[in-house]
């Protein structure tokens, strides 16, 4: 892109300071673009966003980085943020006589023999094995943009139609993917699935030193403090012109980063966060719950993020992130703080023993709604630009619920704009009265 010295007479707003809004600003400042991006939260982020309490680093949700984002890892750069790997494959709690037994499953295609025996040592028959294995081989084939072609039914029948058993189903996609797509019953679409399954199977999942709010922390540098304006809620957006405290006020374009809440809760998801004096894993793995299916138990998994970065716990302390997925909850009868997190502690204590959990304190009980844009089969996802109707529009809602959907979607709307922007020489002067 040439850029042009009259580009920053051009005026821009853009609703929403999440990644997707500040990626956008980022490409059109670099190309000389006059920026002004605006959220109504008094800091950068929006859903990714990090607390500080009592020396811990609580992310809002349990959130992950994929090292094998196409774009995501070009723009963001993971080694500046010092990001850390947690190790591929999964531990998964089995329960057998009220029991508990925690099951390595080490990936076969990167540890071929320790991979092989954990898995067969579980619920995995060998016919799932070459199932997945197959799976793998065609979803990690060709173009990224070829996932989101075809057929577009759900999860569930994506994964019986490859006729894997019930027990893997239920056992390790069940836990796993419904953490991720912050959904019980599979029925997100099965492009999304095929997507995420790359990028696991391809890289690895990382957490950056300071907390997930690293990454929009580290594009908003890149915009400059001056060009953000945190606290400012926008009550009307038009093509060219925003309304904000009582006043009009007229760009030469507006781009709209976020989307407005469709229903009570949307995807909602809840996160319960513990101060341990040691860690409860023997790994860095996370660890699935293969119970859900049969049982009253709601945690769908637990990770140990001060294993994998230490700076997530003050010295001589971890941090234990439990995820329960908020269908799940509300299922069960369980929509009070207090409920769940008892919920949550009956869970634990029948995995790492009552004796160990009950010296945990609990440090946080989020409750996250409209976590993520709902992504059910027939909403047609795609990876390829998508444009709002008049105003441009962009955030993960336009193509998927992840990172890399609101990053290049951010970065598909900044194209669109330089596009409009370019072929329109007029600009605009000064407020107007009504919008
Ligand atoms: C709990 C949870 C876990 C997740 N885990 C992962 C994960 O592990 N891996 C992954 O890839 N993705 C994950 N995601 C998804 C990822 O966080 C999102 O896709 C991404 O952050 C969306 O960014 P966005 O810019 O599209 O939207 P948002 O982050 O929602 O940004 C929109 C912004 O617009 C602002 N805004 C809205 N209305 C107005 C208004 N009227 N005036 C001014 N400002 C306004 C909001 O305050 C907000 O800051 C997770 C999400 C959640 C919630």
């Amino acid at each position: 892109m040439v850029m042009d010295s009259r580009n920053n007479e051009k005026k821009i707003a853009i609703v929403g300071a999440g990644i997707s809004g500040l990626e956008c600003a980022k490409i059109l400042i670099n190309n000389g673009f006059n920026v002004t991006v605006f959220d109504k939260q008094s800091e950068v982020g929006g859903r990714m966003r990090t607390s500080e309490i009592d020396g811990f680093l609580l992310d809002h949700g349990f959130h992950v980085l994929q090292t094998a984002y196409p774009e995501t890892s070009k723009q963001i750069d993971y080694k500046s943020l010092d990001c850390k790997p947690f190790k591929a494959g999964a531990r998964v709690v089995l329960l057998k006589n009220g029991k508990a037994r925690m099951k390595l499953m080490a990936d076969p295609w990167r540890d071929p023999i320790r991979g092989v025996l954990s898995s067969l040592n579980g619920f995995l028959s060998i016919k799932d094995l070459l199932r997945i294995g197959l799976m793998r081989l065609s979803i990690t084939r060709g173009k990224i943009n070829q996932l989101f072609d075809g057929s577009d039914e759900t999860t569930l029948d994506f994964l019986q139609r490859r006729k894997l058993s019930d027990n893997a189903i239920n056992r390790f996609f069940l836990p796993l993917f419904g953490g991720i797509f912050l959904e019980s019953k599979l029925q997100t679409s099965e492009r999304l699935f095929r997507f995420i399954f790359r990028m696991m199977a391809k890289g690895k999942m990382v957490l950056p030193k300071d907390g997930i709010r690293s990454v929009p922390l580290s594009i908003a540098k890149e915009v400059g403090q001056d060009n953000i304006r945190l606290g400012v809620e926008i009550s009307r957006i038009e093509e060219k012109a925003l309304r904000f405290r009582g006043e009009a006020h007229r760009f030469d374009l507006v781009i709209k980063a976020f989307s407005e809440p469709t229903d009570e809760d949307g995807k909602h998801v809840w996160t319960i966060h513990f101060d341990a004096p040691s860690s409860p894993m023997r790994s860095k793995h996370i660890l699935l719950n293969s119970n859900l299916i049969d049982s009253s138990s709601i945690v769908s998994h637990v990770a140990v993020p001060s294993d994998v970065q230490p700076s997530y716990a003050p010295s001589g302390r971890s941090l234990v992130t439990a995820t329960v997925v908020g269908d799940r909850a509300k299922e069960m009868g369980f929509e009070t703080r207090e409920s769940v997190e008892q919920a949550v502690r009956n869970d634990l204590g029948q995995w790492f023993g009552d004796g160990t959990v009950s010296t945990w304190k609990t440090l946080a009980i989020q409750h996250i709604t409209h976590a993520l844009p709902i992504s059910s089969s027939g909403k047609r996802l795609t990876n390829l630009p998508r444009n709002g109707e008049d105003t441009i529009e962009c955030g993960d809602h336009m193509l998927h619920g992840s990172v890399e959907g609101a990053i290049l979607s951010g970065r598909n709307s900044a194209l669109i704009a330089i596009n409009r922007l370019t072929n329109n020489t007029e600009t605009v002067q000064g407020p107007v009265k009504k919008v």
